[in-house]
């Protein structure tokens, strides 16, 4: 269940992407952008490797019968979490919070996460949802009445609960690998509130809430939120959500709570419901595995139209300073990846390797070994703005030329771009398949201590493609994209 969960996507979230995908007119950004999310979906699913290199953290829900012995469930979970670890489906995701460093096998305290619950049945329901840190880092909490900027005040009512949910989408942009999905949680106090939230995230997307009142704010909330236009991975375009889910607890008289669990394209649960005594799968819950998988594309994925600029990395100034915001690029040549761990190395020691003219790659990939090398078998980008105390003066001091992530970055960045001549690529959010497929080798690494998300890897790329969001004359489409999507916002709340 965990390597299908992790590979391949449940038969509704296809369908609402098959629908987004639709929704843009072709040629577009976010055209470009959904296509490639639907190759990689369907090069994930054919190969069996993971969908995002972000495998998330293990989210386990289980239902036993009354005097099933959980004590060894548990066990049994955790010997499977590693068994896919060590198979490469999950990339080693658990880290010691304290000293950064990485279990190797996705297991340590709270990790994976387990919930038992019982009930008056002979059978085991077992439901996992793989949620990334990407989409996690957009959750939002809110304590009503309070003052949202661009929609005014939301009260304690079910319309200050939409506003409360606009204001995270919108807040999202697309840092969490839009178009994505909200599970909602109004009530609670603030850790029930989230994990009640989080829960929501089980249900499909295409059912219908029964409680009306909460039905009514879902389709509110799906029938207006598009109108933002932040589309896909804040590119701007018509589909901004896939998914709007609200359950409710109660709450002390004092509180008020609204929270947000958001979940990236990239929506990753399955489930099964065991025989009670032999533990043989008696069912597949979210997807009937007699059903063929019907791929995403019926069509070629991304095409290259001729008006892309072929960049060979290193780099020169000149070679940055040409490039506009829009232009679509395939870097080929050398890259290095760097995320927190490197990032946070290189204010503080030189780089191990020269970065003069370089392309960076806001990228943990799930890396293998096979026999003495190193093979990328998922790469997709992490969200960049993490890196934004760091990166301008990473920029300045080492001569960085190209910055590849996705989700953009902030004002000290943009203003060292445009000083130092260098510029920032988007790459498409969770298309891991289709960008490791762009990785020709693994030439080295550097600082391989940190674990293999967060360590330096050396790649050799060909024809890897991006769009430039960011680039060396002051200009951002995420800056553009989020003052035009406060605008709608601010009609959406009068
Ligand atoms: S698709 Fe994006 S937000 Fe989702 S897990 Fe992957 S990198 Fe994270």
């Amino acid at each position: 269940m965990i390597v299908r969960t992790s590979t391949d996507l449940p038969p509704d979230v296809r369908a609402a992407m098959k629908t987004a995908l639709g929704a843009e007119a072709a040629g577009t950004r976010p055209a470009q952008a959904l296509t490639i999310i639907a190759q990689n979906i369907d090069l994930a699913s054919d190969c069996e490797g993971a969908i995002c290199q972000d495998t998330g953290m293990p989210t386990f829900e289980v239902k036993t019968p009354v005097g099933a012995n959980q004590i060894w469930m548990r066990a049994q979970i955790r010997e499977a979490v590693a068994e896919a670890t060590r198979r490469g489906k999950l990339r080693s995701n658990s880290v010691d919070s304290i000293t950064g460093d990485n279990s190797g096998d996705n297991l340590g305290p709270g990790t994976p996460i387990v919930h038992f619950d019982q009930w008056e049945r002979d059978d085991i329901e077992v439901k996992l949802i793989l949620k990334g840190g990407g989409c996690e880092n957009t959750n939002a909490q809110y304590a009503l009445p309070v003052e949202l900027p661009h929609l005014g005040r939301a009260d304690r009512t079910l319309e200050g609960v939409r506003k409360c949910i606009l204001h995270a989408v919108w807040n999202a942009q697309g840092k969490g690998c839009s178009p994505g999905a909200v599970g909602v949680c109004v009530g609670g106090d603030r850790t029930s509130g989230y994990q009640h939230a989080k829960e929501q995230l089980f249900r499909t997307l295409d059912d219908v809430n029964p409680d009306s009142r909460l039905a009514a704010v879902e389709a509110s909330v799906m029938s207006t939120v598009n109108d933002l236009e932040i589309g896909t991975m804040g590119f701007g375009g018509k589909v901004t959500l896939i998914g709007c889910k609200i359950g409710a607890l109660n709450r002390l008289p004092a509180s008020f709570f609204v929270s947000v669990a958001y979940d990236c394209w990239a929506f990753r649960r399955l489930g099964v419901v065991l025989e009670g005594r032999s533990g043989e799968i008696s069912r597949w819950l979210y997807r009937d595995p007699s059903h063929p998988i019907i791929p995403m594309l019926d069509q070629s994925g991304f095409v290259r139209t001729g008006r892309e600029v072929a960049l060979n990395a290193p780099l020169s100034e000149a070679d940055v300073r040409g490039l506009k915001v829009g232009d679509v690029v395939l870097v080929s040549g050398r890259m290095f990846t760097g995320r927190d761990a490197v990032h946070s190395h290189l204010m503080k020691h030189d780089p191990p390797v020269d970065l003069r003219g370089s392309v960076l790659y806001h990228c943990g990939p799930v890396v293998v070994k096979d026999g003495d090398n190193w093979r990328v078998t998922a790469a997709g980008p992490t969200t960049s703005i993490r890196e934004e105390p760091y990166q301008g003066e990473i920029i300045k001091r080492y001569g960085v030329r190209v910055v590849i992530g996705k989700g953009g970055m902030g004002a000290k960045t943009l203003a060292a771009m445009k000083e130092h001549g260098a510029v920032y690529l988007n790459a498409i959010g969770g298309a891991a398949q289709f960008y490791a497929r762009s990785i020709t080798g693994v030439d080295g690494v550097s600082l391989l201590e940190f674990g293999t998300p967060e360590a330096m890897w050396h790649l050799t790329v060909d024809g890897f493609p991006a769009i430039v969001t960011m680039d060396a004359h002051g200009n951002s489409l995420h800056k553009d994209v989020e003052q035009e999507s406060a605008r709608h916002l601010e009609t959406m709340g009068a």
